[in-house]
């Protein structure tokens, strides 16, 4: 019995890859490859290159292998770019999701986790955020997810389907062994952009504002590292398997850091000098996301380890520091 990753290929995704590996599970890949790296992939993984909105290759992949369950990474997932490409975003994502529960309707296959965000929410009326807080998203990006949540609840009206989405905070970090880790092109993300400017890749790290109201006028997010957010994902299986019903979880660390804090803790981690200047406010973000997690912990059992912007920041730099040229560079 396999299970599908779609997306696999990608940042997260490769990381759930590789973990449903080390537990005996058999995944079966499926990824276009326009962000993922093949490389990224483990030695004899199952891998079948296409687009979830073909629906024939989406066939194809379910006639040949026995699917039991589905983790979704499929996305496009940038808030910035959203708000240029909007129509690209509901094809890729919106229409993606839809063959994807087709064919899993078509095919009787029933459990589904799926990679959410915080951007569903939009800019909270207070944090920490529990999963009951409104959503009111602020970009197409978050609008999509937010409709690929609502179309798992309606087809598990309709058809039995059953999910859970996982609203991710800020996703950071690589795998121990400094083999699989963050590779963008471009890279947009704090993290990376923060190690490529300790690396000398970059002159110095741009602060998108310094004027919010916070402690130190940048904007505070909550990280959490990747290998902890695929635990979650793993437990997400287990707990559908066993008959849990769809529900809906926030997964970040309960804590949140400034964009200079970050900068900060991560000149003591690498030891470099990495430069800062200041620039102006992206457009869509909100000044401050906290999650409560405290619902992925009490249903589904999560207990993150290594999700402590320290840890997460070392394990990144590991990565970066053995694979300077990313995937390029393997
Ligand atoms: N950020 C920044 N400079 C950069 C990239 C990001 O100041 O070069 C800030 C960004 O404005 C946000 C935080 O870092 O407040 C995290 O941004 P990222 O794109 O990593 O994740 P997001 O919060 O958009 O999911």
């Amino acid at each position: 019995m396999s299970v599908l990753v779609a997306g696999g290929a990608g940042y997260i995704g490769s990381h759930a890859v590789h973990q449903l590996l080390d537990q005996g599970k058999q995944p079966v890949v499926i990824d276009n490859l326009r962000t993922g790296h093949k490389a990224s992939l483990p030695k004899g993984a199952v891998f079948y290159e296409g687009d979830i909105r073909d629906r024939e290759f989406m066939k194809s992949v379910f006639r040949r292998k026995r699917i039991k369950q589905v983790l979704m990474f499929a996305a496009h997932s940038l808030v910035g770019e959203s708000m240029e490409k909007p129509l690209e975003y509901y094809d890729n994502n919106v229409f993606g999701t839809q063959v994807l529960l087709e064919t899993m309707v078509e095919f009787g296959v029933r459990d589904i986790v799926f990679s959410s965000t915080a951007a569903v929410y939009g800019e909270p009326a207070e944090v920490p955020i529990k999963e009951n807080a409104p959503t009111m998203p602020e970009s197409p990006y978050g609008e999509t997810k937010l409709g690929m949540e609502n179309m798992m609840k309606w087809s598990g009206t309709a058809h039995g389907l059953r999910y859970v989405s996982l609203r991710y905070f800020n996703v950071a970090g690589a795998r121990l062994n400094g083999r699989v880790g963050e590779d963008h092109r471009p890279e947009t993300h704090l993290v990376p952009i923060i190690l490529q400017a300790a690396l000398g890749q970059r002159e110095a790290i741009t602060i998108f504002g310094d004027d919010y109201p916070t402690r130190d006028g940048t904007c505070i997010r909550d990280y959490v590292h990747v290998e902890d957010l695929i635990s979650a994902h793993l437990q997400a299986l287990d707990y559908l398997q066993k008959g849990g019903s769809s529900d809906v979880f926030n997964l970040g660390s309960n804590e949140g850091f400034s964009v200079k804090e970050m900068i900060e803790t991560a000149r003591q981690v690498t030891g470099r000098d990495i430069p800062e200047q200041r620039g102006e406010r992206r457009p869509g973000d909100p000044a401050r996301l906290i999650a409560s997690s405290e619902k992925a912990k009490k249903v589904l059992g999560w207990e993150p380890k290594r999700t402590d912007v320290e840890n997460i920041i070392r394990d990144a730099w590991n990565w970066h520091r053995k694979n300077p040229q990313g995937y390029g560079g393997i």
